[in-house]
């Protein structure tokens, strides 16, 4: 991940363009100007993005965004965009109430979608493994780090037996 200090790399300076862009068209739009976000790629796990409208701040995903840039840019970096928006113009309201949904639809021309629908199979949660004697399991990560430390036993369900790293 770039600090302030490292050149900016090409999807990141996108993602700023794209979110410099997306408040031009609102404040066309609504004819005011708007505080502009602080931004960072701070962002792991399966969600794609977050606003934070109190410090007027936005999260985003570098994984995910690295591997569907065109989506990302197309409609994750306005829907946390509109978030923001909603909050300057009606305050508290539901997160993806009727504001936002209008934000969305009048201001950027987009289906106001609350999910995205990206393969997520890189930043899962990744799973180990076991065997019992009638299947195989698959134990989460902190699980899997219980056994090895000899901190807990899983017994299957189905037969009875301890589960043993495939
Ligand atoms: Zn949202
Ligand atoms: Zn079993």
């Amino acid at each position: 991940m770039p600090s302030s200090a490292d050149p900016i790399d090409p999807l990141h300076r996108a993602l700023l363009a794209r979110i410099e862009s997306c408040y031009r068209q609102a404040e066309s739009h609504f004819d005011r100007t708007f505080p502009r976000p602080a931004v960072s790629l701070r962002m792991r796990g399966q969600s794609a993005g977050a606003a934070h409208l109190q410090d007027n701040r936005l999260r985003f995903n570098p994984v995910l965004l690295a591997e569907n840039p065109d989506a990302f840019l197309t409609e994750v970096v306005p829907h946390e965009v509109a978030h923001l928006l909603v909050w300057h113009c009606h305050g508290r309201v539901a997160p993806h109430g009727a504001q936002w949904q209008s934000m969305m639809r009048d201001v950027f021309g987009l289906v106001p979608r609350t999910r995205h629908q990206f393969d997520v199979a890189s930043v899962a949660p990744k799973t180990y493994a076991y065997r019992c004697q009638c299947q195989e399991h698959q134990l989460t990560v902190r699980r899997h780090n219980k056994v090895s430390r000899g901190q807990a036993r899983y017994l299957c369900r189905g037969c009875g037996a301890a589960l043993k790293p495939v």
